[in-house]
């Protein structure tokens, strides 16, 4: 949290009583002119990015406070938008997201549809824990990744946006950068074109603000976000990153988007020159023979028979 303003501060743009500090800017806002700097923010995201408004946008929502504030700004800059929610089957966990995107949508009247990892993939998380010694995070991101891109093709769109703000995006680049990963810095960007017909363009139009902003702005809208972490997120490495970061940024303000946007500006995103084949089980693009979701549910199968 940045520290509170004096009494007397000013708004920066319009010289009112300023209400929030963003010290990585040096600049202080009234509730008008910050949703006008987090609206400016997006705009100039999707404009770098050439989204315009006729392109029909299927949003990834959690139910957590970036995917909402992500659904929320898209329908003020006047987009046309579908929410799109997996339910992981994380007990309470993911009951208390689902009915928080409906909460949502409710209110504002938007459109969304729903879907259960079970459903589409055969196991809920819980299950995919106790048959798995892999990471879960790592499981879940995978699974996440996969079945976003295809239920964006399958419900009919071409461009998925995805909640990730400047605070998951430097501190997955700072995670990258220590384990050297040259494909996933490879694919570093906040825009990647769509690298084959069945696979949607992927856009993270939330990059250039941090946690914090999205914070005040949720607070701002009215927006009331799921607030509980995931009980499996426990010792997941990008949080202990992002700590790190937030570190460096209490003592040298400015650091998070001198690491992102510097690194952005010299590597541009390069596409794989590996061809796709159609996945020998499911048909679906890959590298290999079979693909990830595929080889997942194989070897989650090959447990359950051991069990
Ligand atoms: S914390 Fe891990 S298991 Fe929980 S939703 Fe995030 S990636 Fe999935
Ligand atoms: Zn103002
Ligand atoms: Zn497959």
């Amino acid at each position: 949290m940045p520290p509170p303003l004096p009494p007397d501060a000013k708004c920066t743009r319009c010289r009112s009583q300023a209400t929030i500090r963003l010290p990585n800017h040096h600049m202080n806002f009234c509730p008008d002119c910050f949703t006008h700097f987090f609206q400016t923010a997006v705009h100039r995201a999707m404009k770098k990015y050439g989204i315009s408004r006729a392109t029909p946008l299927l949003v990834a929502v959690s139910g957590g406070k970036d995917s909402l504030a992500l659904w929320n700004v898209l329908n003020q800059l006047g987009h046309v938008t579908r929410g799109l929610h997996i339910s992981l089957g994380i007990d309470d966990f993911s009951e208390a997201s689902t009915a928080a995107v409906d909460r949502f949508a409710q209110e504002r009247s938007l459109p969304w549809t729903q879907y259960s990892l079970k459903e589409i993939f055969g196991y809920d998380l819980m299950e995919i824990k106790r048959r798995s010694r892999r990471r879960i995070c790592s499981l879940c991101g995978l699974l996440k990744r996969q079945m976003l891109n295809r239920l964006t093709i399958k419900e009919g769109f071409q461009v998925l946006v995805t909640g990730h703000n400047l605070d998951d995006e430097a501190g997955r680049l700072l995670g990258n950068l220590v384990y050297h990963r040259s494909e996933h810095l490879r694919k570093q960007s906040p825009f990647l074109p769509t690298p084959h017909g069945k696979m949607p363009i992927r856009f993270k139009p939330l990059y250039r603000l941090d946690a914090q902003e999205v914070r005040n702005y949720c607070s701002l809208q009215g927006i009331h976000s799921l607030e509980a972490a995931c009980p499996l997120s426990r010792g997941a490495t990008s949080h202990i990153f992002q700590e790190a970061l937030n570190l460096l940024e209490r003592e040298m303000p400015g650091t998070k988007r001198q690491l992102l946007y510097g690194y952005l500006e010299r590597h541009p995103a390069s596409p794989s020159t590996i061809p796709f084949v159609p996945c020998t089980i499911c048909g679906e693009p890959t590298y290999e023979d079979t693909c990830s979701v595929c080889n997942l549910r194989r070897h989650l199968e090959k447990n359950s028979a051991k069990e």
